[in-house]
């Protein structure tokens, strides 16, 4: 029976292909030769690959955006100077241990989204902070500037 909302529509196919024996039924679909073969060729083509490297970009962007909120005190913004475009903005060891600590982490591989998701994955650690890639050449340069309140005052006293 055709649904006029699209929506309903869309509710009612996923409520259907919940349903275990619906499921069943599409494994064995999936599970013929003929498809797993089809599939294959499918993996292969560049719109496959091209809609794959697509849906990765965006979910990385969106594992990013969440991580700069949550470490930029609520806004997805360098918490020194406050700028806010994504492209320029990255998470900075407070404690500069960030080499040491990607060694020991990532293993070999060194990309950002690797270090975001093992943010993810072990919980949203602190000692973490937004910093726009400007700011945190400024910190490796001139890091008594970007000391916590609390610490350079323990310095200057
Ligand atoms: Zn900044």
């Amino acid at each position: 029976m055709p649904y006029k909302d699209p929506a309903i529509a869309r509710a009612k196919a996923r409520e259907r292909s919940a349903r275990p024996e619906i499921k069943a039924h599409q494994k064995e679909l999936r599970d013929r030769p003929e498809a797993k073969e089809r599939r294959k060729a499918y993996e292969k083509t560049e719109q496959f690959k091209k809609i794959r490297r697509k849906s990765e970009h965006d979910r990385n962007q969106r594992l990013k955006l969440f991580l700069m909120i949550h470490y930029g005190k609520g806004k997805a913004e360098c918490v020194h100077c406050g700028f806010s475009d994504m492209d320029g903005l990255t998470l900075d060891h407070i404690n500069n241990d960030g080499a040491a600590h990607r060694r020991q982490i990532l293993k070999g591989k060194h990309g950002c989204k690797d270090f975001y998701r093992w943010v993810k994955r072990n919980n949203y650690p602190s000692g973490l902070q937004t910093l726009c890639s400007n700011c945190q050449s400024i910190k490796k340069a001139r890091p008594n500037e970007f000391m916590p309140k609390q610490t350079a005052q323990l310095v200057l006293a």
